[in-house]
C-alpha cells in the first residue's frame, strides 16, 4: 500500500558517553520524584532503539503512541505527577507517578508491554520507595523474560551471546513501526471514555486548524454568515455524549448484518443533530460529521469488540458493511421519492446524484472511506512540523482526493473539482503549510473561497475522520 518508513533515517546519532550520563540523569529524575512522592509508585517509561540513533519524528511517534496509551490505563489510579522529554537525543522518556501498589502497576506495565502492538518497543521501570520489594522484575512477577525482537528467544540471553547485527535488529524494530503506522495502521482498543473525548477533540482541532480557505477556523468565518468558531465549539462538546452512544452500540452490536448497525444509530444521530441545533442556535455546524464520525465510531466499536486492536482496513470493511443499502437502496429511492416531491425535496447530495451521478458522503461511506489511510493518515504521518501545519497539510491533501458535495453545491457544477486540484498542486509545490509561502497562499484561498461563497465541507469532515483515527493511533 504505502512505501516503508525507516525509523532511523532521519534520526540524530548520539555517543556512548550520552546514553551513559542520560543514564545517571534518570535514575536522579527516578530519585527526585521517590522523595518527593514516597508512598506512591513512580514510573519510568522509554523506547528501546537499537543503534546510535535514539531519537527521531518517526521514534517519537512511537513513543507517543504507547505512552498516550499507557497513561489512560494507569489512570484506573490518581495520577500525582506526569513528565514528559519527548526530544531528549538520547530518545523520548516520560515518568509517571501513580498511588498504586508496586506489584498492580508492575502487572500493568507488563500488560501493556504483552498487549500494545509495539510494546516490545518499551521498556517500563516501576519503583516505589516505600515498597520493600523496591523494583520488582518480570520473573519475581511470575512473567517469562521478554523475548528477543528478531529471534522471539530470551532477549537478555541474545544480547548477551550477540546474536543478531544492528541492521538485523533495526529491521525489526522498522517492521513493528510499519506495521502498526503505515502498511494498516493498527488502532488500540480504547475505553469509552477516551473516544469519547478523541471524537470531541477532532471535531475541536477541525475548527482551530487556521487558516482553512472558505471554513470557519479562529480568524475567519470563512464563507459562512450565520456561525463562527465559537459555533463549533459549543456544538463539538454538544456532541459528545452521542460518541459514546455510537461506540457503546458498536461493542454490543450482535446481529449479523451491519446494516442493522446503521440503522441502530441513526435515531441517537437525529437526537444529536437536535443537540447540536439547540447548542448554536439552529446552526448546521457538524451535521456531516454527526453522520461520518458516527459511522466510524460504531464501525469502530465494532471491530475492537472483545479488546481486539483491529487493523484500520477490518474498521474501513465495518463501515462499507453498514453502509451497504445507502447507494443501493436509500439513494435511489429518496432521489425518487424527493423527485416526486417536486423542487426543495432533495438535500445537495441527492440532487447531485440526479444531476451528476455524484455518490457524496452515502459513496464515502459505502466505500468504506477509502482515502482515509491513503491519504489522510498517511499525509497527518508524514507532515512535519506543528499540529496546525500538519492537519492544514492534510486538510488540503484530503480536499484533492474526495467528491466534495458541499463544494459542488456551492460552486454550482462539479467543474470545481479539476479546479480545486490546480489550488491544491499549487500548495504543495510552493512547500505546504510549512513553508510562509504556503500559509500566504492558504490566506489567498480563503479571500477567493469567501468572495466565490466557496466552502469545501467534505474535506473538513475528512479531516475530523482523520483527527479522530490519528488520536487513537497516536498520532495526534
Ligand atoms: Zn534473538
Amino acid at each position: 500500500m504505502s512505501e516503508q518508513v525507516d525509523v532511523f533515517e532521519k534520526g540524530q546519532v548520539v555517543a556512548l558517553e550520552q546514553v551513559l550520563d542520560n543514564r545517571e540523569w534518570r535514575v536522579a529524575k527516578q530519585a527526585q520524584l521517590e522523595a518527593r512522592f514516597p508512598k506512591a509508585t513512580v514510573v519510568a517509561v522509554k523506547v528501546n532503539m537499537p543503534g546510535a540513533v535514539k531519537n527521531s519524528a518517526t521514534i517519537q511517534q512511537i513513543f507517543q503512541a504507547g505512552w498516550q496509551l499507557f497513561l489512560a490505563e494507569l489512570a484506573t489510579w490518581e495520577i500525582q505527577q506526569v513528565q514528559v522529554f519527548a526530544s531528549r537525543p538520547t530518545g523520548p522518556e516520560g515518568f509517571v507517578v501513580v498511588a498504586g501498589d508496586l506489584a498492580d502497576v508492575k502487572k500493568k506495565a507488563i500488560a501493556f508491554e504483552e498487549h500494545f502492538y509495539m510494546g516490545r518497543l518499551f521498556d517500563i521501570d516501576t519503583m516505589a520507595a516505600q515498597s520493600p520489594d523496591y523494583q520488582l522484575s518480570r520473573q519475581d512477577l511470575g512473567f517469562d523474560p521478554r523475548t528477543c525482537l528478531v529471534c522471539e528467544e530470551n532477549a537478555k540471553e541474545c544480547a548477551k551471546a550477540k546474536r543478531h547485527d544492528l541492521a538485523e535488529i533495526q529491521a525489526a524494530v522498522n517492521k513493528i513501526y510499519n506495521e502498526y503506522f503505515v502498511i494498516d495502521p493498527i488502532i488500540p482498543a480504547w475505553d469509552q471514555e477516551t473516544v469519547k473525548k478523541a471524537a470531541t477533540f477532532a471535531c475541536l482541532a477541525e475548527a482551530v486548524t487556521t487558516p482553512k480557505p472558505g471554513l470557519v477556523d479562529p480568524v475567519s468565518t470563512g464563507a459562512h454568515q450565520d456561525m463562527d468558531v465559537y459555533s463549533f465549539l459549543d456544538s463539538a462538546l454538544a456532541l459528545e455524549p452521542y460518541f459514546g452512544l455510537c461506540l457503546d452500540a458498536g461493542r454490543h452490536f450482535r446481529g449479523s448484518q451491519l446494516t442493522s448497525l446503521l440503522m441502530a444509530i441513526r435515531p441517537s444521530g437525529r437526537r444529536a443533530e437536535e443537540a447540536m441545533f439547540l447548542a448554536t442556535g439552529g446552526v448546521n455546524t457538524h451535521k456531516g460529521t454527526i453522520f461520518t464520525l458516527g459511522i466510524l465510531i460504531a464501525a469502530y466499536g465494532y471491530a475492537s469488540r472483545n479488546q481486539q486492536s483491529p487493523s484500520l482496513s477490518f474498521v474501513q470493511s465495518v463501515v462499507s458493511q453498514m453502509g451497504k443499502d445507502l447507494l443501493s437502496k436509500e439513494l435511489p429511492e429518496k432521489v425518487q421519492g424527493g423527485a416526486d416531491r417536486g423542487q426543495g425535496g432533495l438535500t445537495a447530495g441527492e440532487e447531485q446524484y440526479r444531476e451528476y451521478q455524484l455518490t457524496g458522503v452515502r459513496g464515502e461511506v459505502a466505500g468504506g472511506f477509502a482515502v482515509l489511510g491513503r491519504v489522510g493518515l498517511k499525509t497527518l504521518r508524514e507532515s512535519t512540523g506543528s499540529r496546525n501545519v500538519r492537519l492544514l497539510n492534510t486538510l488540503m491533501a484530503l480536499a484533492k482526493s474526495i467528491t466534495d458535495s458541499t463544494l459542488i453545491k456551492r460552486a454550482g457544477s462539479p467543474e470545481i473539482t479539476a479546479e480545486l486540484a490546480n489550488w491544491v498542486a499549487h500548495f504543495d509545490d510552493l512547500g505546504g503549510a510549512e513553508t510562509e509561502a504556503g500559509l500566504a497562499y492558504l490566506k489567498d484561498l480563503d479571500k477567493d473561497f469567501i468572495e466565490r461563497n466557496l466552502s469545501m465541507g467534505g474535506a473538513a469532515d475528512y479531516l475530523v475522520l482523520t483527527a479522530f483515527l490519528g488520536r487513537l493511533t497516536g498520532l495526534l
